[in-house]
């Protein structure tokens, strides 16, 4: 079985010089799942020719560096050819946000484009601690310390889990563990000034303690608030983890096991 990651987009918030937000894409027995769909995704995606590839979509949460883009998806899926509706998953909160698109960005003059949203991507919600297959692919969930509703999510049978966004917590360690790579938000280089636990980030050094606690092979650190912090955050990240340490950056590939 081949599985294999590879990095859309690292940033938190609005794309940066560093690229898109967040995305992530996830190949595994041939099937292509796209993890994140943040702002300058779906670009990327069609740049690299895999826009018409996916398989599904999984969106950890309804913040817009996480799902903005998921506006863009649905047109490509539907003008100026329509293609096979793309089932999307995510945490239910995704649905009302996904309504609110539906009624904000619908064409009601183009009958394939009234409700871009709903027509092109089919949503099911997936629930915290939960265990299903995606597309043959097993998922399962954890919910995040974060404002709003957020799942991690873990992949079994590529050794892979993904934080989202989040806090660090003992259950997202336990979460985390028997995996092989571990893909966690490390979004600021330190704690400084930072409601770490009220907002629901984490630090380098938190992400790196994250990754030695749950004996992960490999962590790479991704969500940088600043594109210029990235191989800081990365460096100060392996200081607490004896791992192999990786920068997530656009195009970044790696294989699963
Ligand atoms: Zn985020
Ligand atoms: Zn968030």
């Amino acid at each position: 079985m081949v599985s294999e990651l590879t990095v859309i987009g690292c940033r938190a918030g609005s794309p940066g010089a560093c690229g898109p937000s967040s995305g992530y894409l996830l190949e595994v027995d041939n099937r292509l799942l796209l993890v994140d769909c943040g702002p300058g995704v779906v670009a990327s995606l069609a740049v690299r020719g895999v826009l018409s590839k996916l398989d599904a979509v999984i969106v950890s949460h309804a913040h817009a560096d996480h799902c903005a883009d998921l506006v863009a998806l649905a047109y490509h899926r539907l003008f100026p050819k329509r293609l096979q509706p793309l089932p999307l998953f995510g945490p239910g909160s995704l649905a009302p946000v996904l309504e609110h698109m539906n009624q904000v960005f619908g064409i009601p003059s183009l009958q394939e484009l009234r409700k871009p949203i709903s027509t092109a991507l089919p949503f099911t919600p997936l629930y915290p601690r939960s265990s299903c297959e995606i597309k043959g692919v097993a998922v399962t969930t954890l919910q995040m310390k974060h404002p709003v509703e957020t799942l991690a999510i873990a992949f079994p049978q590529a050794g892979f889990t993904y934080t989202a966004d989040g806090a660090l917590t003992d259950e997202l360690v336990e979460f985390a563990s028997n995996t092989n790579v571990l893909l966690a938000e490390a979004t600021y280089l330190d704690g400084a000034g930072r409601d770490l636990d009220g907002h629901g980030h984490m630090t380098a050094e938190q992400a790196g303690a994250l990754a030695a606690r749950a004996r992960v092979s490999h962590l790479i650190t991704t969500h940088f608030a600043s594109c210029e912090e990235r191989d800081a955050i990365c460096e100060r990240a392996a200081q607490v983890f004896q791992g192999t340490t990786l920068a997530a950056e656009p195009g970044l590939r790696i294989g699963l096991g």
